[in-house]
């Protein structure tokens, strides 16, 4: 599906919802995809990327900075406190802070390269052992340490649900956890499923494969 069908679709779906169809905001995924396939993205005028491995993200895109300095870039895979520094130094958004230890890397890493990053708080709302994120049970502790030990910009929450449920629900909990700790950002929905987020609330929605055709 090409970038214009796929935003026809996020303006079809908020308008659905009863939402402005500027609420919400395409998070084009070009994880294992070309430099050229970014570039190309660009020039159809897409602003927003994310990526999961710090990296790539790297070599794809701190020299794409220069030209164009409108990118906002935002890390969407697990980070590992080692590469907080790195993260930090790269991205504008980092939505997979899921644990206090992090947040106080984040915190250093700022420290040390001045620039803050916003962050989301990414929540295992299918309590899957091997997924990232904070469980919900956790979620307020994990909230109280990064802002008030950390310091962090928290601006709101992701979620990945489970593959092979229905995603809603996991929609509907992320929307009631991110209205409880009054944060307005929500980033939930994939390729397979973001107009189902959005009409749940999601503010960033994650596309990749449909993106790209698969
Ligand atoms: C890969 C990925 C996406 C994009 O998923 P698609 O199904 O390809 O649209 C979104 N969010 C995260 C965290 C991802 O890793």
């Amino acid at each position: 599906m090409s970038l214009a069908s796929i935003r026809a679709r996020l303006v079809d779906a908020c308008q659905e919802a009863g939402r402005a169809p500027d609420a919400v905001a395409l998070v084009a995924v070009t994880k294992s995809r070309s430099q050229s396939a970014v570039l190309d993205l660009i020039a159809q005028g897409q602003k927003i990327f994310g990526e999961n491995r710090v990296a790539e993200a790297a070599a794809k895109f701190a020299p794409l900075r220069a030209n164009t300095p409108d990118l906002e870039l935002h890390m969407i895979g697990q980070l590992q406190t080692n590469k907080a520094r790195d993260a930090v130094r790269l991205f504008d958004v980092i939505e997979t802070l899921d644990r206090p230890r992090l947040a106080l890397a984040l915190r250093a890493a700022i420290d040390k390269e001045g620039r803050a990053p916003a962050c989301l708080l990414q929540v295992n709302t299918g309590a899957e052992p091997q997924k990232g994120g904070v469980s919900v049970r956790d979620l307020d502790a994990l909230y109280r340490v990064a802002v008030e030990e950390a310091g962090l910009n928290i601006r709101g929450l992701m979620c990945i649900p489970p593959a092979g449920e229905p995603a809603a629900a996991h929609f509907a909990l992320l929307h009631q956890l991110g209205n409880n700790l009054a944060l307005p950002v929500l980033s939930m929905g994939m390729s397979a499923d973001f107009d189902v987020a959005i009409r749940h609330g999601a503010t960033h929605i994650r596309v990749g494969s449909a993106l790209f055709g698969g």
